[in-house]
């Protein structure tokens, strides 16, 4: 698996799956799954375990696995906390990303092999692609990036003060 870090999702949390995907993380997330599933996945694959539910991050604890309980509701805080714990980038290389939606890796691609699989003014507009190799979906540095950006900043700057506490 390397030596990056790989997690699992708990149920309720498919937006933090999401990011970690983008980040780059190998990230299992399953709308419906339960507690003994995923601890019996978490230890198969040494995956780090991230839960809103203490209970199941003290069954964790208590066999030995990786488990990270978010308590903040807030994504920046989420993923700073997440990166202090675990030393995630918070920052978006895409050539690195995983696919948000099925996790699986991803391709760049030229702007040739994408047209008529994008909107046209996509297409015209913007000149990096890059291609899902399980699933198909494309993807571009859209104008939801600017959202994007701007919350990994916030992560980063809670990242820093959260390490000025220790
Ligand atoms: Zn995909």
């Amino acid at each position: 698996m390397g030596d990056e870090p790989a997690f699992i999702v708990d149920t309720m949390l498919g937006n933090v799956a999401r990011w970690l995907r983008m980040l780059g993380y190998d990230t299992l997330y399953y709308r419906r799954i339960e507690d003994w599933r995923i601890l019996r996945i978490a230890e198969r694959d040494g995956r780090i375990i991230v839960t809103r539910d203490r209970g199941l991050h003290n069954r964790a604890r208590r066999k030995g696995l990786r488990s990270i309980l978010l308590e903040q509701d807030d994504m920046a805080e989420r993923l700073a906390y997440i990166a202090l714990l675990t030393g995630i980038r918070l920052y978006i290389d895409l050539d690195r990303s995983r696919c948000p939606v099925c996790n699986g890796e991803l391709v760049r691609v030229s702007r040739e092999a994408v047209r008529g699989k994008v909107p046209r003014r996509v297409y015209e507009r913007y000149t990096g692609f890059w291609l899902c190799t399980r699933c198909g979906k494309v993807y571009w540095m859209g104008s939801h990036w600017e959202g994007i950006e701007e919350t990994l900043r916030l992560a980063r700057k809670i990242y820093e003060e959260m390490r000025g506490e220790d």
